[in-house]
């Protein structure tokens, strides 16, 4: 017990008070604004998405409206919390990986925030950024737009630590779990971490969603091709989630394309290729509709490649009970799912495997 407490001193010492703030990136979401408005009058600084960020919102969130009319809701929205006096500051996500920035669409995606921040009377110093991803030439972009304050949640112990694997040019997620685990103080889930450092996976996984692009293909072909790892590949079902995740600039067609060639080169490879769909990041936001119309799309484009699929790794391992049917109809058999636990043993429903990794990869970590 004393020692329990000891290591919650010392916790709360370092862990930053994230209390404080809301990241509203899903805020346009009737739910999800259902549940945020509650916290108005506590002494939140409110962190907004913009429709610099609609591509990436509709996505991530499972949206059905047009630009416009997210424009219209961020905006009433907007007006509510500022007719309550609340701080209001900017979130922003550029990207997921961060050799991919470029100045033109970090530019293109700060101008158009600002723009809509200061037309509804906004002039945020703070900001933060989403999925932590950015570069020097951020900064200097952001401070050009007034910007000053790039807010970080990370814990203060963390920081360094992660600044010690970028300089040692270390590709490791391992740090970064510790750190949710440790300001959850889930330290069951710390132990498996590191249990799960040392012992492999039965099978190599790897998700596989930015490998149009001509940079990270030539690196795949080099580190990746032949070395027996299990493709779990996007389809065009998910296009929009592609480009607002690695600053795509080809239209849906020459997505497809470019995809089917690299199908095609990984078929003569005899490589292992499965299915890999992102429907949404909260489970709270999973639909039946999107999951049907996903899957629909992502199956007929990998038929018409002739691949059938007897795998299914879901983004985010985003799935739920409405998936297994899906899967079953279409003939797979598997859906693999992340557990940090590295000796689970993996189960059957419904005569669909659920098979549970604790170590796996994504194409953009070989860049
Ligand atoms: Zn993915």
């Amino acid at each position: 017990m004393v020692i329990k407490k000891i290591i919650f001193y010392v916790l709360n010492k370092f862990i930053r008070e994230k209390k404080n703030y809301i990241n509203a990136e899903a805020i346009v979401r009737e739910d999800e604004w259902e549940k945020l408005r509650k916290l108005i009058g506590k002494g939140f600084s409110w962190f907004i998405i913009t429709p610099s960020n609609y591509d990436y919102c509709r996505n991530v969130f499972n949206l059905k409206i047009e630009k416009s009319k997210f424009i219209n809701i961020l905006k009433s929205r907007i007006s509510f919390l500022k007719y309550e006096k609340e701080k209001i500051f900017l979130s922003i996500h550029l990207g997921k990986v961060r050799g991919f920035l470029e100045n033109d669409l970090q530019e293109k995606k700060f101008k158009e925030a600002i723009e809509f921040l200061n037309s509804v009377g906004i002039k945020p110093r703070k900001f933060i950024i989403l999925d932590d991803v950015y570069n020097k030439e951020t900064i200097t972009i952001a401070k050009k737009y007034g910007l000053i304050n790039l807010v970080n949640l990370n814990l203060h112990i963390v920081n360094p630590l992660l600044k010690i694997v970028k300089f040692f040019r270390i590709k490791t997620t391992f740090i970064g779990e510790i750190y949710q685990n440790l300001e959850k103080k889930y330290f069951k889930n710390i132990f498996y971490l590191i249990l799960g450092e040392f012992r492999n996976t039965r099978e190599k996984t790897i998700h596989v969603e930015a490998l149009v692009r001509e940079d990270l293909w030539t690196q795949l072909k080099k580190k990746v091709i032949g070395k027996g790892f299990t493709w779990f590949i996007i389809t065009p079902a998910n296009y929009d989630y592609c480009k607002a995740y690695f600053n795509l600039k080809m239209k849906k067609k020459e997505f497809s394309e470019t995809l089917i060639k690299r199908l095609k080169f990984l078929k003569n490879k005899e490589e292992n290729i499965q299915l890999h769909i992102h429907f949404t990041k909260d489970k709270r936001f999973l639909e039946n509709r999107t999951q049907k119309d996903k899957f629909k799309e992502a199956m007929e484009f990998m038929n018409s490649q002739e691949i059938k699929p007897a795998k299914l790794a879901a983004g985010w391992w985003i799935f739920n009970k409405f998936t297994l049917t899906l899967v079953k109809k279409y003939g797979i058999k598997e859906i693999s799912n992340y557990n940090i636990n590295p000796y689970l043993k993996k189960k059957s429903i419904n005569e669909i495997t659920i098979s549970y990794v604790h170590k796996y990869w994504h194409d953009f970590d070989f860049l």
